[in-house]
């Protein structure tokens, strides 16, 4: 498995540095988002590096990210009142760590439009 030198996504997927784990699969790692913009704030990465969503194709790892904020959402009870998935992309999207990720967000009720 590759690992990107100074990312520090691969290295919590690596074990290298540490996360409040939820969820595993062999292709991605949920774990709880130090800065929770929600109640529950849980991030969803491949294990696999890709910079963002702009730069992965692979469509059976981009469904089982998104089968797994269900079963993230499940697992932190905010699946009945509901959740948001964001998946910020580049600079206008706001993305800030470069590795692929899925923010899954509960236990507020979310504004809509986002800033
Ligand atoms: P982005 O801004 O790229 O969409 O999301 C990156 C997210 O990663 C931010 O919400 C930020 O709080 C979170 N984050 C950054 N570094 C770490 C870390 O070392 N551990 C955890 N658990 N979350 C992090
Ligand atoms: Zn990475």
């Amino acid at each position: 498995m590759e690992s990107h030198d100074g990312c520090v996504f691969c290295q919590i997927v690596a074990g290298k540095v540490p996360a409040d784990i939820i969820y595993r699969l062999p292709s991605l790692v949920a774990f709880r988002d130090t800065n929770p913009q929600a109640p529950d704030h849980v991030l969803i990465v491949s294990t696999e590096h890709y910079d963002s969503l702009a730069t992965c194709d692979d469509a059976v790892l981009l469904g089982d990210m998104l089968r797994a904020a269900h079963e993230v959402a499940r697992k932190v009870h905010v699946d009945h009142g509901g959740y948001r998935v964001v998946v910020n992309t580049g600079k206008h999207g706001g993305q800030t760590v470069p590795h692929l990720h899925f923010h899954i967000m509960g236990g507020r009720r979310m504004q809509w439009p986002p800033g």
